[in-house]
């Protein structure tokens, strides 16, 4: 059976990377909401964070995009799932985080630790 992999991301550099979560190949899940395994960001070095099965990478470019994600990530979100739910879809654009973090507080991705990126290690 192939591994299940993650995202797992740095939002210093801006980079995602596919990893497994689990030590055992036999306990994936798409539902998990935080890794039981470290991953390390191969370019500056620091713990990345989880971000779940389905998060979809912005563009380097695209600051907004990644602040929004970090911000959902410290809120606890997580891209966790099949993708399919009735609840709100996460915002892209970071404009937008606080008043949907604020309005969401029983979001169905909303399975993580909350967790601040600058202290995170
Ligand atoms: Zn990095």
């Amino acid at each position: 059976m192939p591994q299940f992999l993650h995202n797992f991301v740095c939002f210093d550099c801006r980079v995602s990377f596919k990893r497994p979560a689990t030590h055992s190949s036999e306990t994936g899940s798409a539902h998990l909401a935080d890794s039981e395994r470290d991953h390390t960001c191969p370019n500056c070095g620091r713990k990345m964070g989880f971000m779940g099965r389905n998060f979809a990478t912005p563009p380097k470019a695209d600051k907004s995009a990644w602040l929004a994600a970090q911000y959902l990530w410290e809120a606890g979100f997580r891209f966790s799932g099949s993708g399919y739910h009735s609840d709100a879809p996460l915002p892209k654009i970071k404009q937008a985080v606080a008043a949907f973090v604020e309005a969401n507080p029983n979001h169905v991705q909303r399975i993580g630790r909350p967790n601040n990126w600058r202290k995170y290690a």
